[in-house]
């Protein structure tokens, strides 16, 4: 990491990619303040009665952004590298991502500065319904949304759902997407993150004259993104030669046997020590002689210590901010194709939305529906970037977060300032 890595964390490089989009768009300093900052944040401690009798606090955080478009929607983590500038930047690139495939909500995130896997399944239990009890009263179906993030799942969002629900005496299915099926989960929700990735990747791979069949690529994190958008690589035909957690990486010159990987960290709880593969230094993850790169674990990953040493020609990102504004600057002077987080990462908010949908309606939709119209809304997002990047000739990042922000200087100036 350079020096200039370290002070420039993700809220720097959100505020200053929205800068550009201001100047792009010649909007007003007021209104350009006005999305510089967040609409409503909450700071709150959680109390944890250990299963050891002892008492531990955490710090936990719900940011929203900004509501111009419609309630704020964002997901939940658990990390210990949670803190309010990293989901202050998180929530305002939600705000950008769901403007950009044309969602009706603004931004939001949430987190709580835990390790998860410290922490035994009650323990985790009894600090996801006390975070849900101290934000109760910012969220809700038409107020704020959580959704699963890094460290968090399903069952996260099961307990969310349950807890608001005791609160306000009857089942709210909608204060959250990302639910279990069984009560009242998306279909194809699970999956949808990472179908979108590779879907993207596809598109870029096309764009690019990559034919996927012999495609090589390698992925950072192996989680609820990395794992699946692998596995949708490899069914394409794509060789995803490198796959790494936090813990390790793994590498295998004719592809790696992605079922078999997934089932030794379901085993082994880590990607490393697979005998299938050689194993490889992690942080060289990203610098790999691969076709595509997918970082779908941190931010902050892609940096100016490294950015040159990249020799993908396509970066998806899977993972929100991991390649630092520094990191962009250095490689808009190469040929590497950098498809933006608020872009290719976007699949998981969008069925998100078909999951609200269905719980307003009380009607599920198929596995096909969701897919189907999955995929439609990424691939007109997709054109509109491509074709925004090319009359305006700027970076992708840099067309999507102008198209995302001038929908919501539209929205906002519709519907004027109050008072
Ligand atoms: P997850 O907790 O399911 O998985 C995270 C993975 O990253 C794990 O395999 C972990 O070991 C790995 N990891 C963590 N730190 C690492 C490091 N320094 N180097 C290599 N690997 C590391 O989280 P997730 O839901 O897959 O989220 C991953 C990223 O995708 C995050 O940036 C998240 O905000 C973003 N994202 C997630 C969703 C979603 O639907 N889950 C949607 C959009 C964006």
């Amino acid at each position: 990491m350079t020096p200039t890595d370290i002070t420039h964390g993700p809220l720097e490089d959100a505020k200053a990619q929205l800068a550009e989009a201001v100047e792009h768009l010649g909007c007003n300093p007021g209104v350009h303040r006005m999305l510089s900052t967040s609409r409503r944040e909450m700071a709150v401690s959680i109390p944890l009665r250990r299963d050891d009798g002892t008492t531990a606090v955490y710090e936990g955080f719900r940011v929203q952004h900004n509501f111009s478009r419609g309630p704020a929607k964002g997901g939940l983590r658990f990390s210990t590298a949670v803190d309010l500038d990293e989901v202050r930047a998180l929530a305002m690139w939600m705000t950008w991502k769901c403007a950009l495939v044309d969602l009706p909500y603004g931004g939001a995130k949430g987190g709580v500065a835990i390790e998860p896997r410290d922490h035994s399944r009650s323990e985790l239990e009894r600090v996801t319904r006390r975070y849900t009890s101290e934000i109760l009263p910012i969220i809700g179906p038409e107020i704020d949304i959580p959704a699963p993030d890094i460290g968090t799942d399903e069952r996260t969002m099961a307990w969310i759902m349950d807890t608001y629900s005791a609160s306000v005496g009857h089942t709210v299915p909608g204060v959250v997407t990302g639910k279990p099926i069984s009560l009242g989960g998306s279909l194809g929700r699970a999956t949808a993150t990472s179908r979108g990735v590779a879907h993207i990747a596809l598109m870029a791979m096309a764009l690019r004259g990559i034919d996927p069949e012999g495609a090589t690529a390698a992925i950072q994190g192996f989680g609820k993104v990395g794992r699946g958008a692998a596995r949708f690589l490899a069914d394409a035909g794509v060789r995803v030669q490198a796959v790494s957690d936090v813990d390790g990486a793994v590498w295998a010159e004719e592809g790696l046997d992605i079922q078999r990987l997934g089932a030794h960290s379901d085993q082994t709880g880590s990607v490393g020590g697979f005998e299938g593969g050689e194993q490889i230094d992690p942080t060289t993850l990203v610098t790999l002689d691969v076709d595509l790169v997918v970082p779908a674990a941190v931010e902050g990953v892609i940096t100016e210590a490294n950015a040159d040493k990249v020799r993908a020609r396509i970066i998806v990102e899977g993972a929100n901010g991991p390649t630092t504004a520094g990191a962009d600057a250095i490689l808009a002077d190469t040929d590497v194709l950098v498809v933006p987080d608020i872009l290719s990462n976007a699949g998981g908010v969008i069925v998100s939305y078909f999951e609200w949908a269905q719980a307003n309606q009380a009607y599920q939709w198929t596995e096909r529906q969701v897919k189907d119209r999955l995929e439609e809304r990424l691939t007109r997002a997709w054109h509109a970037v491509v074709e925004y990047s090319g009359v305006h000739r700027m970076s992708y990042r840099q067309a999507a977060t102008a198209l995302a922000v001038g929908r919501v200087i539209e929205a906002h100036e519709l519907r004027g300032l109050y008072p």
